[in-house]
């Protein structure tokens, strides 16, 4: 997309600011597509051969939109009366490692992560026999859904609690109260991706019985952590979602 119809089409009034901050990155299942700009850019730019990372075409997008970036960047660089040029690029690459390091082995971010593994094993053994026998036992019921909740969310919670805890490291460092913390937001994302994963996990142990509630218990457990770690996470107002009251 060129730079003047990304300009304009910023500049449209139905776009909520910020709505993708806290979201799920799940647009299929939005119900807030109409007022997201990252929606409208990526609609704008769905030739279908564009998509595919095996096309030329995609390549060339991606090079497009880096050389788009970079303008932008040094525009506004000079707007805010920064030299890039300057920038110790080096040094900051090392706290972002240090930083990315230490949010990494957080206990939350290991808990995240093997609730991750722990689902990955547990598909592998059971999804396809599930499958089989939810279609021979029961019409209707809609375990491909919860699978599909399940596999949406399985990384997601792990990388909103790693930016949840990044954000936080980060607040420490340099505390600001002015703004709605972004830790706390990613947090609260974290925290619905969880409630609807155990949601998902409930609709499977309908039918295996005992042998999803390991999992449960495991996703509960973390939910609890996750918010004795971020008590605001849960009174965060995401835009265009709780404050329209969409129950999202
Ligand atoms: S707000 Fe909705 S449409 Fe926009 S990126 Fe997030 S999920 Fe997709």
């Amino acid at each position: 997309m060129k730079r003047d119809r990304l300009r304009k089409l910023a500049g449209e009034k139905r776009f909520i600011p910020g709505i993708y901050n806290y979201c799920d990155r799940w647009c299929e299942r939005c119900p807030q597509t109409a007022r997201c700009l990252t929606f409208a850019v990526e609609e704008e730019d769905s030739d279908p051969e564009a998509r595919d990372i095996r096309n030329e075409a995609f390549w060339k997008k991606m090079s497009g939109i880096f050389e788009e970036t970079l303008e932008l960047l040094k525009e506004s660089a000079k707007e805010w009366g920064i030299d890039i040029t300057t920038l110790d690029a080096a040094n900051e690459l090392r706290r972002e490692k240090v930083k990315r390091e230490a949010a990494e082995n957080h206990l939350l971010c290991r808990a995240a992560r093997s609730y991750s593994e722990r689902v990955e094993d547990w598909l592998k053994k059971k999804e396809a026999f599930l499958f089989e026998t939810a279609a021979a036992s029961r019409e209707g019921v809609d375990l491909d859904e919860a699978f599909e909740v399940i596999r949406w969310y399985q990384s997601f919670v792990c990388a909103k609690i790693m930016r949840a805890i990044r954000g936080a490291m980060e607040d420490k460092e340099e505390p600001c109260d002015e703004f709605p913390s972004d830790s706390d937001g990613s947090a609260k994302i974290a925290l619905i991706a969880i409630d609807r994963s155990i949601a998902a996990w409930a609709v499977v142990q309908s039918y295996c019985g005992e042998e999803a509630l390991g999992i449960i218990a495991f996703l509960d457990h973390l939910r609890q952590a996750v918010e004795k770690a971020f008590p605001k996470a849960r009174s965060f107002i995401r835009p265009g979602f709780d404050s329209v009251d969409l129950n999202t």
